[in-house]
């Protein structure tokens, strides 16, 4: 699904990715761990073109988005990355917006869907969130939670491939991360392919097929949850595992 190859990416002179490779198959789920600062944010950003990068491959579905540094052209690059869904620290929704017309927005102006067509998606994607009863509410009478879930089901409006999360749970109490973690599981028996940067290890180790560790914008290494947790090979590892353990 994802074939990352030597992908490299500086702000300034701030080098932030470091010959990145990785590779993701079809219904993996991977977790990307790593300590704060690391590159975890700009190599998920990287690969929706939230942010360019200054060398290397990023192939999608067998389609170019960079190739040696080389991006397709700006309908392509709209092609590929719209296959990609992304889910947020901090949400992203839209305040003036209620819960439905969050979901709604994007099918029908980008993808130009009808409005039965996205009515019926939303109300699906809301009752298979758990919330229902808040489709006509506004984010702000939202839980951390409960937005969280909606931003999910707005990912999923646009029948992504991949779903890509950034650390979904951390701007959350931690009473209410255990029903965001829930909804990405469901995904996950529902074999969709994921990315999940993370901080929850028990999450990372029961559901992950994958586990990446990234520190000072390179992958480390990387194994399945079994491997990583309990025989890490390398001290970095080690070291940010006894901590975050
Ligand atoms: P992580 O998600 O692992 O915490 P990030 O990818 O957010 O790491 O950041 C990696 C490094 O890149 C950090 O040093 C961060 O300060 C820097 N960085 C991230 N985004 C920008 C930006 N837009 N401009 C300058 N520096 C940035
Ligand atoms: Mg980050």
């Amino acid at each position: 699904m994802i074939q990352v190859n030597q992908m490299k990416k500086s702000f300034g002179t701030l080098e932030v990715l470091k010959n990145v490779s990785f590779e993701v198959n079809k219904n993996d789920v991977v977790a990307v761990i790593g300590p704060s600062g690391s590159g975890k944010s700009t190599m998920l950003r990287s690969l929706v073109y939230l942010e360019q990068v200054n060398g290397g491959s990023i192939r999608v579905q067998d389609q170019d988005l960079v190739r040696d540094g080389v991006y397709a052209s700006p309908q392509k690059i709209k092609e590929i990355t719209s296959k990609m869904g992304m889910v947020f620290q901090h949400f992203n929704l839209f305040p003036h917006l209620t819960v439905k017309e969050n979901l709604e927005l994007a099918p029908r102006v980008v993808k130009g869907e009808s409005a039965e067509e996205v009515q019926r998606k939303s109300a699906e994607l809301l009752a298979k969130v758990g919330l229902s009863d808040k489709a006509d509410h506004y984010p702000a009478r939202l839980s951390g939670g409960q937005k969280q879930r909606v931003a999910i089901a707005r990912a999923l409006m646009m029948d992504p491939d991949i779903l890509l999360f950034d650390e979904p749970t951390s701007a959350l109490d931690p009473e209410l991360t255990g029903e965001v973690l829930q909804v990405i599981k469901q995904l996950a028996q529902e074999r969709m392919t994921m990315m999940v940067v993370t901080h929850e290890m028990g999450f990372a180790r029961e559901v992950a097929n994958k586990v990446m560790f990234m520190d000072n914008g390179e992958f480390i290494e990387a194994g399945t949850p079994d491997l990583m947790f309990t025989n890490p090979r390398f001290e970095r590892t080690k070291a940010f595992l006894q901590k975050a353990l």
